[in-house]
């Protein structure tokens, strides 16, 4: 799976054809190229080497990346000017939480990113700030996730055989499970990190949300037509549930971008009572 500037190009690429296939999807995929370009911004002159080594664990154990030990100092003036890159054609309250932030004391800027890099919601900053709190999270996580991408693309992922349901690399939760032929496996399942898209194997019948398998586990939703590639995997336990890109029904498909492209399904499932594991960097 290709990392970096690859990876957000090959993303770019994958959004413009959805541009056109996908009408529905439009201002998501409109909003998701502006991102992608200020995140390419982002990883200029970015020390990946020196930050890698500072956040690296010394013990071969998941996770095996310590994010919450970057070097704040040195991010946050790169925030304030991430921040300030976006205009008005971004969703209103992100543009305004983006100002408000921007406009904020330095250390506004850094109690955000020391908040998604340990996990901590934003509820306390945007009461203060008087933000939408899903419109403020937005800001730390789209700024770090390319770092992070590009740190943990930096080292080997601990054991490829290991099946946790976090990210072995960083630690979060997946964004989306992929189905593909792989020489060594048949439709082997790999989740893909909703932070840093490390790709991991995970087996294919058990909720990533609660570990359940079986008839208590997962119920596989498929559309017909156009959007059959694109599976719901919802969890009669926890109530939750993820898509799957079947890369076998379509191999064209980017996972993390199919995910975006599709809301109708991310509706649909949300009006069956299912929450997502963990929304996309846009919201849903
Ligand atoms: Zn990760
Ligand atoms: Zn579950």
């Amino acid at each position: 799976m290709p990392t970096g500037e690859q990876a957000r190009l090959h993303r770019s690429r994958r959004a413009r054809t959805l541009l056109s296939e996908r009408p529905q999807a439009e201002p998501l995929l409109r909003f998701y190229l502006v991102l992608l370009e200020l995140q390419s911004l982002v990883c200029e002159g970015m020390a990946v080497e020196r930050w890698g080594n500072t956040v690296i664990s010394p013990e071969e154990q998941a996770p095996r990346l310590r994010l919450e030990g970057l070097p704040l100092d040195e991010l946050t003036p790169r925030f304030d000017a991430f921040c300030r890159s976006f205009t008005a054609e971004i969703p209103e309250p992100i543009y305004r939480a983006a100002q408000v932030v921007a406009a904020g004391q330095e250390q506004v800027r850094c109690d955000l990113l020391a908040a998604l890099l340990k996990g901590e919601d934003v509820m306390p900053e945007a009461r203060d700030l008087g933000c939408e709190a899903a419109a403020l999270a937005f800001l730390p996580r789209a700024f770090l996730q390319p770092i992070a991408e590009a740190i943990s693309g930096r080292f080997e992922t601990v054991n490829n055989s290991v099946s946790g349901p976090r990210c072995p690399q960083c630690g979060w939760p997946p964004q989306v499970s992929v189905l593909a032929d792989e020489p060594a496996a048949e439709g082997n399942r790999r989740l893909v990190c909703a932070f840093c898209a490390t790709a991991w194997t995970f087996p294919r019948s058990v909720c990533p949300g609660c570990l359940v398998s079986g008839e208590e586990g997962l119920e596989i939703h498929v559309a017909a037509g156009e959007l059959e590639y694109v599976r719901v995997e919802s969890c009669n336990t926890c109530r939750r549930y993820l898509k799957s890109v079947d890369l076998r029904v379509n191999g064209l498909a980017v996972p993390l971008v199919d995910d975006i492209a599709t809301p109708e399904l991310d509706l649909w499932v949300a009006d069956q009572g299912f929450e997502k594991i963990t929304p996309h960097v846009l919201g849903l």
